[in-house]
Formats: C-alpha cells, structure tokens, sequence
C-alpha cells in the first residue's frame, strides 16, 4: 500500500479557510481526513477535545516539543502554540490515507520541505486587503484594533504566498470551493 498524501492549506485569519476545509469535508466527495492539531490555547464554546484541537497545558505542549512529538510547531500568537503531531499525521498517511491541514504559513512550508512531493501547499487569499477588512468587519467577531492586527499581520503573511504550490483567490465562495476541491482531486488521483 503506497502512503497517503498531504494537502495543507494555509491563509491569513478572515480570508475563509476554514469556510473553505468545512464545506470541502461536509460534501464528503472526496475521501480526506482531518490532522487534529494540538495547541495551549483554551477551547471556544463549541470546540472538543480530540476534534478540533487536542488542547494542552503550556507544560504539556513543552514536553511533547522536547520528546519530539512534532512534525512542525509555531508560536503562532504570542504565548499561543500550535503543532501537528506525528502520532496524527504519520499514522493516517502510513495507513493509506489523505490528510489535510490548516495550519498556519510558516508550517505550511515546513512541512512542505518535511515531505516534499506527497505534499501540496494551498495559500487562500483575499481579493484585496480592502475587501479582507470589510469581511472581518461584516464578521463582527474582533474590535477595530483587532481588526487592524490582523490586517497587519495578513499583508506580512500574504508574502509568503509566491512560496505556495498554488493559490485560490476566495472572491465568490463558490468558486474558490470549487477551484480547491479541483485542485486536490487532481492532486490525489
Ligand atoms: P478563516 O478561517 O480564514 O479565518 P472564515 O472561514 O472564518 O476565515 O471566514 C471569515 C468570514 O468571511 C466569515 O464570516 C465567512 O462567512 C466570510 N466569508 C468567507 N468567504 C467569503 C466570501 N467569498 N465572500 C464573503 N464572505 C466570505
Ligand atoms: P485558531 O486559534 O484560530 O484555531 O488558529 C490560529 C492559527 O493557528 C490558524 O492560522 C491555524 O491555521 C494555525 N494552526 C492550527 N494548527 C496548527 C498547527 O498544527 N501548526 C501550525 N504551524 N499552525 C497551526
């Protein structure tokens, strides 16, 4: 049996990743599994324990960094860490199976430098810095001043999107779906 593949995706906060990877699984068309990922930071109402994130102490996370229990890890926010964990990602592809993660774009290179070929890096970006704002505005989640972090932030990691296998602009959300879900079919075929 040869080993399953990797799709990560990658994009700043607010340009519909997540959107994206949901809609993508719900239709269930393709056969992908989900890296849980493990991180310190506390759950949102909603999130559980194994599902969306295996959520550890900031000692835990420490230990499982200094066993090697890491493919890749990022100090994605400050205090806040997050890494894929070899026993998920190692074990899903050693059985076969194709594995996708959202991770940030630091992680999304190295782990595309990890595996190489059985990898594909996805970066969704916005149609424009001013459309990103207007949907984090439309989302009501963050105050202006958190707003305008991750403004920041994104400009500083849409730079990195020329490193990226391929990139889908999320315009209509449709067609970015579309064109994702394209892009890994071929990919896995
Ligand atoms: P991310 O996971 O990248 O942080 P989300 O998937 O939470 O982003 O999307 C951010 C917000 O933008 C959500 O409110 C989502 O419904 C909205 N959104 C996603 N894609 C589009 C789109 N193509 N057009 C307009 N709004 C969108
Ligand atoms: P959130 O806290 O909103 O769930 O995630 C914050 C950021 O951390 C997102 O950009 C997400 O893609 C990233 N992230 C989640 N898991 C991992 C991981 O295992 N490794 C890395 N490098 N980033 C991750």
């Amino acid at each position: 049996m040869s080993d399953g593949k990797i799709i990560v995706v990658s994009a700043p906060s607010g340009c519909g990743k997540s959107t994206i990877i949901n809609s993508i699984l719900d239709t269930g068309k393709l056969s992908l599994n989900f890296s849980v990922s493990a991180t310190n930071r506390p759950p949102r109402p909603g999130e559980e324990h194994g599902t969306h994130y295996y959520f550890l102490t900031t000692d835990e996370f420490r230990n499982a960094v200094s066993d090697g229990e890491f493919v890749e890890w990022e100090e994605v926010y400050p205090g806040r860490f997050y890494g894929t964990l070899r026993s998920e990602l190692d074990r899903m592809i050693g059985e076969g199976l194709n594995v996708i993660l959202d991770i940030d774009v630091k992680g999304a290179l190295n782990v595309k430098k990890l595996y190489g070929v059985r990898a594909r890096t996805i970066f969704i970006e916005p149609p424009s810095i001013d459309a990103l704002r207007k949907r984090l505005e439309a989302r009501g989640t963050d105050t202006p001043q958190l707003i305008d972090m991750r403004i920041n932030r994104a400009e500083y990691e849409l730079s990195f999107a020329p490193q990226f296998d391929t990139r889908v602009i999320n315009d209509n959300l449709d067609a970015a779906v579309a064109e994702t879900e394209g892009i890994i079919t071929e990919f896995i075929k």
